[in-house]
């Protein structure tokens, strides 16, 4: 089922229209590209700033 980045939700095969969204009309990719899970990206957010706060504490530990 493809993905409908304005809607925010997965459309059905069948409501597709002519590939675009029957509620918004955008034109839908032809991948079955599924939306990336709030997990995965809240656990990248949080890999990050766990990153920055381990560089930080290490500069700040050379600059003693
Ligand atoms: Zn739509």
């Amino acid at each position: 089922m493809p993905w409908c980045d304005v809607c925010d939700r997965l459309v059905d095969d069948q409501e597709v229209v002519d590939g675009h969204c029957p509620t918004c009309e955008t034109e839908l990719g032809t991948g079955q590209r599924e939306p990336l899970p709030w997990k995965f990206r809240f656990m990248i957010i949080a890999t990050v700033i766990y990153l920055v706060w381990r560089i930080y504490q290490v500069i700040s530990w050379l600059s003693r």
